[in-house]
């Protein structure tokens, strides 16, 4: 009867809830032993230059290896990572990683690079961030230029008087500044104009339709034109389709990054992607 149901949903719940809770203190302390352990691991994707079919540089991408659950993307740990404060040594650990990886593909003579990683807002807000990414060329000996670092619209649009302080701090450095996931937040356009960014990244909600949905059609070349008004270059997420390659290049945007020409792969196949020799317009089929 409803007496008994009661409680018994009620006792449902709090086990759902307790077994949460549970799991969330399970993955945070498997998470704070990551680093420690040696764990997480950098994924490299190519970006392409659309008028030579070069590439020009590689997103640095973080997963966790983890013995039991496997191959964890960033979306199953970031988010955990951001709320306890995690995220300030992964994303340390990201940046000394992707430079030293990037500064020995220059020592072994491949085509020069650029390497881009992802700063979380956390980190973005975090004093001496200059400092910690001068340390990191420093430590790996990669020249400034060919450090591309990517903050998301939504981080630099939350205190924009701050976010240009920071920003003027890091070009100062002579990085290479992209804002990432562009399209998606609500950028003040008079300010994006007063960052010193380099690169407006396409978010990939507008490319995947492209080519079928006229509202993400003209955002696409909207925020294209709005790029090359300011200077900047114009970089699509997560182009998978020769169709969208095609209207991307009609509409001029830069450069291209997205499954059509590969996925992200471990460093020993951008190593062979690059002996192979760029210039190729052959999508890369590999695995990651
Ligand atoms: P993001 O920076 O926008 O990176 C692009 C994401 O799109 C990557 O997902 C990439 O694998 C995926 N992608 C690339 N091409 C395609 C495509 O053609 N189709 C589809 N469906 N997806 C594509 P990933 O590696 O899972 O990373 C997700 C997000 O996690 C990143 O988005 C970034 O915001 C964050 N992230 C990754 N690495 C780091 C890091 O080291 N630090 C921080 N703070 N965040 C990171
Ligand atoms: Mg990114
Ligand atoms: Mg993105
Ligand atoms: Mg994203």
């Amino acid at each position: 009867g409803a007496r008994a149901e009661g409680p018994a949903r009620y006792r449902f719940h709090t086990d759902a809830m307790a077994l949460a809770i549970r799991e969330r203190v399970d993955m945070e302390s498997l998470l704070r032993h990551a680093i420690e352990r040696n764990q997480f691991a950098l994924q490299y994707q190519p970006r392409v230059e659309l008028a030579s079919g070069a590439v020009l540089g590689v997103e640095a991408l973080v997963r966790w290896r983890h013995p039991v659950l496997g191959l964890v993307p960033p979306a199953r740990f970031i988010p955990l990572a951001e709320e306890t404060g995690l995220i300030d040594d992964i994303d340390m650990w990201v940046l000394d990683e992707a430079c030293t990886r990037a500064s020995a593909w220059r020592a072994q003579g491949l085509p020069p690079l650029r390497v881009s990683v992802n700063l979380s807002a956390r980190q973005f807000q975090q004093a001496g961030l200059a400092q910690r990414v001068q340390a990191a060329l420093e430590k790996s000996g990669l020249p400034p230029g060919c450090l591309e670092i990517e903050i998301t619209e939504s981080t630099v649009m939350r205190d924009t008087a701050e976010a240009a302080s920071v920003l003027r701090s890091l070009k100062a450095l002579g990085v290479a500044l992209s804002i990432d996931d562009f399209g998606t937040g609500y950028s003040s356009l008079s300010y994006l104009k007063r960052f010193p960014i380099d690169v407006l990244k396409i978010d990939r909600s507008f490319i995947s339709d492209v080519t079928v949905d006229a509202n993400d059609a003209a955002i696409t070349r909207a925020i294209i034109a709005l790029a090359h008004t300011l200077n900047l270059e114009a970089v699509a997420e997560g182009v998978e389709t020769a169709e969208q390659v095609a209207f991307l290049r009609e509409n001029g945007c830069d450069e291209i990054q997205g499954y059509y020409f590969s996925p992200p792969v471990w460093p020993e196949q951008i190593e062979e992607l690059l002996d192979r020799g760029a210039g190729t317009d052959v999508p890369l089929r590999t695995t990651a």
